[in-house]
Protein backbone atom coordinates (compact mmCIF):
# COMPACT_ATOMS: atom_id res chain seq x y z
CA UNK A 1 0.00 0.00 0.00
CA UNK A 2 0.96 3.48 -0.64
CA UNK A 3 2.76 5.29 2.40
CA UNK A 4 1.16 8.90 1.41
CA UNK A 5 3.57 10.79 3.69
CA UNK A 6 6.49 9.05 1.70
CA UNK A 7 4.53 9.83 -1.68
CA UNK A 8 4.81 13.03 -1.00
CA UNK A 9 8.38 13.69 0.15
CA UNK A 10 9.69 11.53 -2.82
CA UNK A 11 7.33 14.01 -5.12
CA UNK A 12 7.82 16.82 -3.54
CA UNK A 13 3.88 16.84 -3.29
CA UNK A 14 2.61 19.85 -0.63
CA UNK A 15 -0.79 19.48 -0.22
CA UNK A 16 -2.81 16.39 -0.33
CA UNK A 17 -7.10 16.86 -1.74
CA UNK A 18 -8.52 14.13 0.71
CA UNK A 19 -11.81 14.27 -1.64
CA UNK A 20 -15.18 11.92 -1.49
CA UNK A 21 -18.24 12.24 -3.92
CA UNK A 22 -21.50 13.04 -2.31
CA UNK A 23 -24.73 11.63 -3.41
CA UNK A 24 -25.49 14.08 -6.07
CA UNK A 25 -21.76 13.39 -7.76
CA UNK A 26 -20.49 16.47 -6.45
CA UNK A 27 -17.05 16.15 -5.36
CA UNK A 28 -15.77 17.53 -1.82
CA UNK A 29 -12.29 17.82 -0.82
CA UNK A 30 -10.03 19.37 2.13
CA UNK A 31 -6.95 20.55 1.03
CA UNK A 32 -4.65 19.08 3.67
CA UNK A 33 -0.33 19.90 4.52
CA UNK A 34 1.85 17.12 3.48
CA UNK A 35 2.64 17.30 6.87
CA UNK A 36 -0.34 16.42 8.54
CA UNK A 37 -1.29 13.39 6.32
CA UNK A 38 -0.14 10.48 8.49
CA UNK A 39 -2.66 11.64 10.91
CA UNK A 40 -5.33 11.39 8.44
CA UNK A 41 -4.48 8.41 6.74
CA UNK A 42 -5.26 7.16 10.53
CA UNK A 43 -8.21 9.12 11.54
CA UNK A 44 -9.62 10.88 8.31
CA UNK A 45 -10.15 14.27 7.38
CA UNK A 46 -13.53 15.84 9.13
CA UNK A 47 -16.39 17.36 7.67
CA UNK A 48 -20.04 17.77 8.38
CA UNK A 49 -22.25 15.65 6.70
CA UNK A 50 -25.09 18.23 6.44
CA UNK A 51 -23.21 20.59 4.45
CA UNK A 52 -23.19 18.08 1.36
CA UNK A 53 -25.97 16.07 -0.37
CA UNK A 54 -25.59 13.02 2.27
CA UNK A 55 -29.29 12.96 3.53
CA UNK A 56 -27.16 14.13 7.00
CA UNK A 57 -29.07 16.65 9.51
CA UNK A 58 -27.09 19.16 11.65
CA UNK A 59 -27.01 17.14 14.60
CA UNK A 60 -25.33 14.54 13.26
CA UNK A 61 -21.80 13.41 14.23
CA UNK A 62 -18.51 14.51 12.27
CA UNK A 63 -17.81 12.31 9.43
CA UNK A 64 -14.53 11.59 8.47
CA UNK A 65 -13.16 10.63 4.99
CA UNK A 66 -10.55 8.23 5.37
CA UNK A 67 -8.06 8.59 2.07
CA UNK A 68 -7.76 5.02 0.28
CA UNK A 69 -3.55 5.58 -0.49
CA UNK A 70 -4.34 3.22 -3.31
CA UNK A 71 -6.05 5.85 -5.04
CA UNK A 72 -3.45 8.88 -5.07
CA UNK A 73 -2.51 11.12 -7.86
CA UNK A 74 -0.01 13.99 -7.91
CA UNK A 75 -2.17 16.52 -9.83
CA UNK A 76 -0.51 16.42 -13.81
CA UNK A 77 -1.20 20.53 -13.92
CA UNK A 78 -0.40 21.20 -10.27
CA UNK A 79 2.39 18.53 -9.20
CA UNK A 80 2.46 20.43 -5.86
CA UNK A 81 -1.18 18.96 -5.12
CA UNK A 82 -1.96 14.94 -5.01
CA UNK A 83 -5.87 13.97 -4.88
CA UNK A 84 -6.62 10.71 -3.37
CA UNK A 85 -10.00 9.44 -3.18
CA UNK A 86 -11.69 8.59 0.71
CA UNK A 87 -14.21 6.90 2.48
CA UNK A 88 -16.50 8.15 4.37
CA UNK A 89 -16.74 6.85 8.00
CA UNK A 90 -18.99 7.70 11.56
CA UNK A 91 -18.58 6.52 14.54
CA UNK A 92 -15.93 4.24 13.31
CA UNK A 93 -18.91 2.79 10.61
CA UNK A 94 -18.92 3.09 6.94
CA UNK A 95 -21.48 5.63 6.11
CA UNK A 96 -23.54 3.34 4.18
CA UNK A 97 -24.97 5.97 1.74
CA UNK A 98 -21.78 7.21 0.90
CA UNK A 99 -21.23 6.29 -2.91
CA UNK A 100 -18.28 4.65 -2.61
CA UNK A 101 -18.87 2.82 0.00
CA UNK A 102 -21.80 1.82 -2.11
CA UNK A 103 -19.83 0.51 -4.39
CA UNK A 104 -16.88 -1.53 -2.35
CA UNK A 105 -20.01 -3.67 -1.13
CA UNK A 106 -20.83 -4.13 -4.13
CA UNK A 107 -17.37 -4.78 -5.53
CA UNK A 108 -17.25 -7.16 -2.46
CA UNK A 109 -20.28 -9.12 -3.65
CA UNK A 110 -19.24 -9.88 -6.55
CA UNK A 111 -15.79 -11.48 -5.09
CA UNK A 112 -18.25 -13.41 -2.87
CA UNK A 113 -19.86 -15.23 -6.16
CA UNK A 114 -16.27 -15.47 -7.55
CA UNK A 115 -16.77 -12.43 -10.14
CA UNK A 116 -14.67 -9.20 -10.58
CA UNK A 117 -16.39 -6.51 -12.88
CA UNK A 118 -14.71 -4.66 -15.46
CA UNK A 119 -15.96 -1.57 -17.14
CA UNK A 120 -15.18 0.97 -19.15
CA UNK A 121 -17.00 4.38 -19.48
CA UNK A 122 -16.97 7.23 -21.67
CA UNK A 123 -17.48 10.62 -20.30
CA UNK A 124 -18.51 13.15 -23.36
CA UNK A 125 -17.89 16.81 -22.47
CA UNK A 126 -18.66 19.86 -24.26
CA UNK A 127 -16.13 22.94 -24.22
CA UNK A 128 -18.17 25.99 -23.94
CA UNK A 129 -17.97 29.87 -22.56
CA UNK A 130 -16.74 30.60 -19.53
CA UNK A 131 -20.11 31.97 -19.39
CA UNK A 132 -21.51 28.76 -19.79
CA UNK A 133 -24.27 29.71 -21.89
CA UNK A 134 -22.55 29.10 -25.80
CA UNK A 135 -20.18 26.67 -27.01
CA UNK A 136 -16.85 28.01 -27.07
CA UNK A 137 -16.21 27.37 -30.80
CA UNK A 138 -17.93 30.25 -33.06
CA UNK A 139 -16.92 28.15 -35.91
CA UNK A 140 -18.30 24.70 -34.73
CA UNK A 141 -21.59 25.25 -36.86
CA UNK A 142 -21.30 21.77 -38.89
CA UNK A 143 -24.85 20.02 -39.51
CA UNK A 144 -22.99 16.79 -38.82
CA UNK A 145 -20.07 17.82 -36.78
CA UNK A 146 -19.01 14.43 -35.22
CA UNK A 147 -14.82 13.71 -35.73
CA UNK A 148 -14.73 17.36 -37.25
CA UNK A 149 -10.43 17.31 -38.04
CA UNK A 150 -10.70 20.86 -37.57
CA UNK A 151 -13.04 21.40 -34.75
CA UNK A 152 -11.23 18.93 -32.87
CA UNK A 153 -8.00 20.77 -34.14
CA UNK A 154 -8.82 24.10 -32.71
CA UNK A 155 -9.39 22.42 -29.26
CA UNK A 156 -6.34 20.55 -29.26
CA UNK A 157 -4.53 22.24 -26.66
CA UNK A 158 -6.99 20.91 -24.51
CA UNK A 159 -7.75 17.52 -25.79
CA UNK A 160 -3.96 16.84 -25.96
CA UNK A 161 -3.22 18.59 -22.62
CA UNK A 162 -5.93 15.85 -20.94
CA UNK A 163 -4.86 12.85 -22.99
CA UNK A 164 -1.22 13.52 -22.69
CA UNK A 165 -1.90 13.52 -18.62
CA UNK A 166 -3.83 10.00 -19.09
CA UNK A 167 -0.76 8.86 -20.75
CA UNK A 168 1.49 10.33 -18.08
CA UNK A 169 -1.22 8.64 -15.37
CA UNK A 170 -1.35 4.89 -17.22
CA UNK A 171 -4.88 4.82 -18.23
CA UNK A 172 -4.45 3.41 -21.71
CA UNK A 173 -5.89 6.32 -23.37
CA UNK A 174 -6.66 5.40 -26.94
CA UNK A 175 -8.09 7.79 -28.83
CA UNK A 176 -10.21 11.51 -28.31
CA UNK A 177 -12.63 12.91 -31.09
CA UNK A 178 -15.16 15.60 -31.39
CA UNK A 179 -18.03 14.37 -30.97
CA UNK A 180 -21.98 14.54 -32.36
CA UNK A 181 -22.93 17.56 -31.11
CA UNK A 182 -21.43 20.88 -31.82
CA UNK A 183 -19.11 21.80 -28.93
CA UNK A 184 -18.70 18.00 -27.87
CA UNK A 185 -15.77 15.53 -27.31
CA UNK A 186 -15.22 12.30 -26.21
CA UNK A 187 -11.59 10.87 -24.56
CA UNK A 188 -11.39 7.01 -23.78
CA UNK A 189 -8.92 5.07 -21.80
CA UNK A 190 -8.52 1.63 -20.77
CA UNK A 191 -11.44 -0.21 -19.14
CA UNK A 192 -10.70 -1.62 -15.53
CA UNK A 193 -11.72 -2.98 -12.67
CA UNK A 194 -15.10 -1.13 -11.80
CA UNK A 195 -13.73 0.53 -8.59
CA UNK A 196 -10.74 1.73 -10.39
CA UNK A 197 -12.95 3.08 -13.50
CA UNK A 198 -15.31 5.21 -10.86
CA UNK A 199 -12.04 6.42 -8.90
CA UNK A 200 -11.07 7.40 -12.54
CA UNK A 201 -14.17 8.78 -14.09
CA UNK A 202 -14.42 11.27 -10.99
CA UNK A 203 -10.85 12.01 -11.63
CA UNK A 204 -11.24 12.76 -15.10
CA UNK A 205 -14.19 14.81 -14.62
CA UNK A 206 -11.83 16.73 -12.16
CA UNK A 207 -9.77 17.27 -14.84
CA UNK A 208 -11.14 18.17 -17.81
CA UNK A 209 -13.04 20.76 -15.56
CA UNK A 210 -9.80 22.20 -14.67
CA UNK A 211 -7.55 21.96 -17.77
CA UNK A 212 -10.82 23.49 -19.57
CA UNK A 213 -10.50 26.52 -16.90
CA UNK A 214 -6.22 26.39 -17.71
CA UNK A 215 -7.63 27.76 -21.04
CA UNK A 216 -10.21 30.01 -20.41
CA UNK A 217 -12.95 27.37 -20.99
CA UNK A 218 -15.97 25.76 -19.15
CA UNK A 219 -16.01 21.69 -19.91
CA UNK A 220 -19.70 20.49 -18.66
CA UNK A 221 -20.65 16.87 -18.72
CA UNK A 222 -24.57 17.76 -18.14
CA UNK A 223 -26.63 15.75 -20.16
CA UNK A 224 -28.35 17.83 -22.75
CA UNK A 225 -26.30 21.06 -22.14
CA UNK A 226 -28.14 22.62 -25.45
CA UNK A 227 -31.45 22.41 -27.01
CA UNK A 228 -31.46 20.32 -30.39
CA UNK A 229 -27.88 18.87 -30.12
CA UNK A 230 -27.07 15.70 -29.02
CA UNK A 231 -26.63 15.08 -25.46
CA UNK A 232 -24.02 13.95 -23.07
CA UNK A 233 -24.07 10.60 -22.47
CA UNK A 234 -21.88 8.42 -20.63
CA UNK A 235 -22.50 4.68 -21.59
CA UNK A 236 -20.91 2.12 -19.80
CA UNK A 237 -18.89 -1.49 -21.46
CA UNK A 238 -19.10 -3.88 -18.92
CA UNK A 239 -17.76 -7.75 -19.12
CA UNK A 240 -17.22 -9.42 -15.88
CA UNK A 241 -14.00 -11.75 -15.19
CA UNK A 242 -12.97 -14.66 -12.64
CA UNK A 243 -10.91 -13.17 -9.37
CA UNK A 244 -7.39 -13.80 -11.06
CA UNK A 245 -8.51 -11.22 -13.82
CA UNK A 246 -7.82 -14.27 -16.62
CA UNK A 247 -10.71 -15.47 -17.51
CA UNK A 248 -13.66 -13.01 -19.25
CA UNK A 249 -17.12 -15.12 -17.99
CA UNK A 250 -18.78 -13.23 -20.52
CA UNK A 251 -16.88 -15.36 -23.22
CA UNK A 252 -16.31 -18.32 -21.60
CA UNK A 253 -19.23 -20.46 -22.95
CA UNK A 254 -21.28 -19.87 -26.06
CA UNK A 255 -23.93 -21.17 -24.04
CA UNK A 256 -27.62 -21.95 -26.15
CA UNK A 257 -29.24 -18.54 -25.09
CA UNK A 258 -30.14 -15.44 -26.86
CA UNK A 259 -27.14 -13.91 -26.32
CA UNK A 260 -24.84 -17.16 -28.00
CA UNK A 261 -24.76 -15.91 -31.56
CA UNK A 262 -22.88 -12.43 -30.66
CA UNK A 263 -20.58 -13.87 -28.12
CA UNK A 264 -21.99 -13.48 -24.69
CA UNK A 265 -21.64 -15.96 -22.61
CA UNK A 266 -24.69 -17.56 -20.41
CA UNK A 267 -23.98 -15.70 -17.27
CA UNK A 268 -23.08 -13.14 -19.66
CA UNK A 269 -26.59 -13.06 -21.06
CA UNK A 270 -27.74 -13.22 -17.42
CA UNK A 271 -26.24 -9.93 -16.08
CA UNK A 272 -27.59 -8.32 -18.79
CA UNK A 273 -31.38 -9.93 -18.42
CA UNK A 274 -30.50 -8.50 -14.61
CA UNK A 275 -29.79 -4.72 -16.44
CA UNK A 276 -32.98 -4.93 -18.58
CA UNK A 277 -35.26 -6.23 -15.60
CA UNK A 278 -34.09 -3.43 -13.98
CA UNK A 279 -34.13 -0.67 -16.37
CA UNK A 280 -36.64 1.40 -15.30
CA UNK A 281 -35.44 1.43 -11.86
CA UNK A 282 -31.95 1.77 -12.29
CA UNK A 283 -32.41 5.03 -14.50
CA UNK A 284 -33.08 7.05 -11.37
CA UNK A 285 -29.17 6.63 -10.76
CA UNK A 286 -28.05 6.55 -14.27
CA UNK A 287 -30.02 9.22 -15.47
CA UNK A 288 -30.40 11.26 -12.46
CA UNK A 289 -31.34 14.85 -12.93
CA UNK A 290 -34.48 16.88 -14.15
CA UNK A 291 -32.36 17.27 -17.85
CA UNK A 292 -31.53 13.94 -18.20
CA UNK A 293 -35.50 13.13 -19.50
CA UNK A 294 -34.24 15.52 -22.27
CA UNK A 295 -31.58 13.31 -23.41
CA UNK A 296 -33.16 9.78 -23.19
CA UNK A 297 -36.96 10.03 -25.49
CA UNK A 298 -35.58 13.07 -27.00
CA UNK A 299 -37.08 13.87 -30.36
CA UNK A 300 -34.14 14.43 -33.01
CA UNK A 301 -31.12 16.42 -32.95
CA UNK A 302 -30.05 18.34 -35.77
CA UNK A 303 -27.44 16.06 -36.65
CA UNK A 304 -30.18 13.67 -37.57
CA UNK A 305 -30.41 11.09 -33.99
CA UNK A 306 -30.28 11.45 -30.46
CA UNK A 307 -27.63 8.62 -30.05
CA UNK A 308 -29.52 7.96 -26.91
CA UNK A 309 -32.21 5.20 -26.04
CA UNK A 310 -36.54 6.15 -25.34
CA UNK A 311 -36.89 2.04 -24.95
CA UNK A 312 -35.90 -1.14 -23.00
CA UNK A 313 -34.44 -2.80 -25.35
CA UNK A 314 -30.97 -4.89 -26.45
CA UNK A 315 -29.54 -5.68 -29.84
CA UNK A 316 -26.81 -6.92 -31.44
CA UNK A 317 -23.75 -3.47 -32.67
CA UNK A 318 -26.70 -1.05 -33.44
CA UNK A 319 -26.43 1.84 -31.72
CA UNK A 320 -30.10 2.86 -31.50
CA UNK A 321 -31.29 0.69 -28.22
CA UNK A 322 -30.32 0.69 -24.92
CA UNK A 323 -28.05 -1.78 -24.85
CA UNK A 324 -25.52 -3.09 -27.79
CA UNK A 325 -23.63 -6.05 -28.01
CA UNK A 326 -20.89 -4.93 -30.16
CA UNK A 327 -18.49 -7.59 -29.97
CA UNK A 328 -17.63 -11.00 -28.38
CA UNK A 329 -17.69 -11.02 -23.71
CA UNK A 330 -19.37 -7.67 -23.37
CA UNK A 331 -21.93 -5.22 -23.68
CA UNK A 332 -22.73 -1.20 -23.60
CA UNK A 333 -25.49 0.35 -21.49
CA UNK A 334 -26.39 3.22 -23.42
CA UNK A 335 -28.30 4.79 -21.33
CA UNK A 336 -26.22 6.66 -18.50
CA UNK A 337 -25.77 10.22 -19.21
CA UNK A 338 -22.79 12.83 -18.24
CA UNK A 339 -24.65 13.60 -14.62
CA UNK A 340 -24.38 10.07 -13.12
CA UNK A 341 -22.45 9.76 -9.95
CA UNK A 342 -19.22 7.35 -11.29
CA UNK A 343 -19.68 5.34 -8.00
CA UNK A 344 -23.41 4.54 -8.13
CA UNK A 345 -22.86 4.06 -11.97
CA UNK A 346 -20.92 1.42 -11.20
CA UNK A 347 -23.05 -0.02 -8.17
CA UNK A 348 -26.51 -0.12 -9.66
CA UNK A 349 -24.66 -2.22 -12.90
CA UNK A 350 -23.55 -4.36 -10.30
CA UNK A 351 -26.41 -4.84 -8.08
CA UNK A 352 -28.66 -5.23 -10.94
CA UNK A 353 -26.14 -7.90 -13.02
CA UNK A 354 -25.76 -10.29 -9.91
CA UNK A 355 -29.14 -9.80 -9.34
CA UNK A 356 -29.37 -11.38 -13.04
CA UNK A 357 -27.19 -13.89 -12.44
CA UNK A 358 -28.26 -15.38 -9.34
CA UNK A 359 -31.79 -15.52 -10.46
CA UNK A 360 -31.23 -16.30 -13.96
CA UNK A 361 -32.44 -13.83 -15.64
CA UNK A 362 -33.40 -13.52 -19.29
CA UNK A 363 -32.64 -10.60 -21.18
CA UNK A 364 -35.76 -11.25 -22.91
CA UNK A 365 -36.12 -11.12 -27.20
CA UNK A 366 -32.71 -9.49 -29.02
CA UNK A 367 -34.47 -6.42 -31.49
CA UNK A 368 -32.57 -6.07 -34.41
CA UNK A 369 -34.30 -2.97 -35.71
CA UNK A 370 -33.28 0.68 -35.94
CA UNK A 371 -35.44 1.55 -33.04
CA UNK A 372 -35.35 5.19 -34.00
CA UNK A 373 -37.23 4.66 -37.37
CA UNK A 374 -38.80 1.70 -36.31
CA UNK A 375 -39.23 2.16 -32.52
CA UNK A 376 -42.97 2.43 -32.75
CA UNK A 377 -43.41 -1.23 -33.61
CA UNK A 378 -41.52 -2.40 -30.36
CA UNK A 379 -44.48 -3.28 -28.28
CA UNK A 380 -42.93 -5.99 -26.12
CA UNK A 381 -40.38 -3.66 -24.74
CA UNK A 382 -41.16 -1.01 -21.70
CA UNK A 383 -40.44 2.61 -22.66
CA UNK A 384 -37.93 4.37 -20.18
CA UNK A 385 -39.09 6.77 -17.67
CA UNK A 386 -40.12 9.81 -18.89
CA UNK A 387 -39.25 12.08 -16.49
CA UNK A 388 -37.22 12.18 -13.05
CA UNK A 389 -40.24 11.77 -11.06
CA UNK A 390 -41.35 9.03 -12.97
CA UNK A 391 -37.46 7.36 -13.01
CA UNK A 392 -38.02 7.76 -8.82
CA UNK A 393 -41.19 5.95 -8.94
CA UNK A 394 -39.79 3.00 -10.59
CA UNK A 395 -36.69 2.93 -8.07
CA UNK A 396 -39.00 3.10 -5.13
CA UNK A 397 -41.00 0.15 -6.84
CA UNK A 398 -37.83 -2.00 -7.47
CA UNK A 399 -37.89 -3.91 -4.10
CA UNK A 400 -35.37 -6.11 -5.07
CA UNK A 401 -33.04 -3.48 -6.50
CA UNK A 402 -33.10 -1.17 -3.08
CA UNK A 403 -32.71 -3.95 -1.19
CA UNK A 404 -29.51 -5.33 -3.30
CA UNK A 405 -27.89 -1.49 -3.28
CA UNK A 406 -28.73 -1.22 0.93
CA UNK A 407 -31.91 -0.33 2.31
CA UNK A 408 -30.08 2.91 4.04
CA UNK A 409 -28.74 4.23 0.67
CA UNK A 410 -31.75 3.32 -1.47
CA UNK A 411 -33.95 4.80 0.95
CA UNK A 412 -31.25 8.63 1.54
CA UNK A 413 -31.36 8.71 -2.34
CA UNK A 414 -35.02 8.68 -2.74
CA UNK A 415 -35.61 11.32 0.34
CA UNK A 416 -32.74 13.56 -1.80
CA UNK A 417 -33.74 13.34 -5.16
CA UNK A 418 -37.47 13.76 -4.19
CA UNK A 419 -36.68 17.10 -2.81
CA UNK A 420 -34.87 17.91 -5.68
CA UNK A 421 -38.16 17.31 -7.83
CA UNK A 422 -40.23 19.15 -5.20
CA UNK A 423 -37.73 22.30 -6.05
CA UNK A 424 -37.90 21.78 -9.62
CA UNK A 425 -41.52 21.75 -9.61
CA UNK A 426 -41.89 25.02 -7.05
CA UNK A 427 -39.90 26.53 -9.96
CA UNK A 428 -41.91 29.01 -11.65
CA UNK A 429 -40.95 28.71 -15.33
CA UNK A 430 -41.64 30.75 -18.41
CA UNK A 431 -43.27 28.24 -20.09
CA UNK A 432 -46.01 28.29 -17.73
CA UNK A 433 -46.48 31.64 -18.01
CA UNK A 434 -46.15 31.48 -21.76
CA UNK A 435 -49.03 28.58 -21.81
CA UNK A 436 -51.13 30.03 -19.62
CA UNK A 437 -51.12 33.86 -19.07
CA UNK A 438 -54.39 34.06 -21.34
CA UNK A 439 -56.28 30.85 -20.75
P1 LIG B 1 -17.92 3.08 -28.60
O1 LIG B 1 -17.88 4.56 -28.89
O2 LIG B 1 -17.83 2.26 -29.82
O3 LIG B 1 -19.08 2.69 -27.75
P2 LIG B 1 -15.37 3.47 -27.20
O4 LIG B 1 -14.15 2.98 -27.87
O5 LIG B 1 -15.62 4.93 -27.22
O6 LIG B 1 -16.61 2.65 -27.79
O7 LIG B 1 -15.37 3.02 -25.67
C1 LIG B 1 -15.28 1.68 -25.36
C2 LIG B 1 -15.01 1.50 -23.87
O8 LIG B 1 -15.23 0.12 -23.57
C3 LIG B 1 -13.58 1.79 -23.47
O9 LIG B 1 -13.53 2.37 -22.19
C4 LIG B 1 -12.96 0.39 -23.48
O10 LIG B 1 -11.81 0.27 -22.69
C5 LIG B 1 -14.10 -0.40 -22.92
N1 LIG B 1 -14.01 -1.86 -23.14
C6 LIG B 1 -13.48 -2.52 -24.19
N2 LIG B 1 -13.52 -3.84 -24.00
C7 LIG B 1 -14.10 -4.03 -22.78
C8 LIG B 1 -14.39 -5.17 -21.99
N3 LIG B 1 -14.12 -6.41 -22.40
N4 LIG B 1 -14.98 -4.96 -20.78
C9 LIG B 1 -15.26 -3.75 -20.34
N5 LIG B 1 -15.00 -2.64 -21.03
C10 LIG B 1 -14.42 -2.77 -22.24
MG1 LIG C 1 -14.66 24.43 10.93
MG1 LIG D 1 -17.22 6.17 -27.83
MG1 LIG E 1 -19.84 9.03 -27.88
MG1 LIG F 1 -20.53 4.05 -26.83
Amino acid sequence: MTDLAAFAREKGVKYFMISFTDLFGGQRAKLVPAQAIEGMVEDGAGFAGFATWLDMTPAHPDMLAVPDPATVIQLPWKKDVAWVAANPIMEGEDVAQAPRNVLRRLVDDAAEMGLRVMTGVEAEFFLLTPEGDRISDPADTAEKPCYDQQAVMRRYDVIAEVCDYMLELGWGPYQNDHEDANGQFEMNWEFADALVTADRHSFFKFMVKSVAEKHGLRATFMPKPVEGLTGNGCHAHISVWDQSGETNVFATDKGTGPTAELGLSEQGAQFLGGIMKHAEALAAITNPTVNSYKRINAPRTTSGATWAPNTVTWTGNNRTHMVRVPGPGRFELRLPDGAVNPYLLQAVIIAAGLSGIRSKADPGPRHDIDMYAEGHLVTDAPKLPLNMLDAIRQFDADAELKAILGEEFSGSYMKMKLQEWNSFVAHFSAWERETTLDI
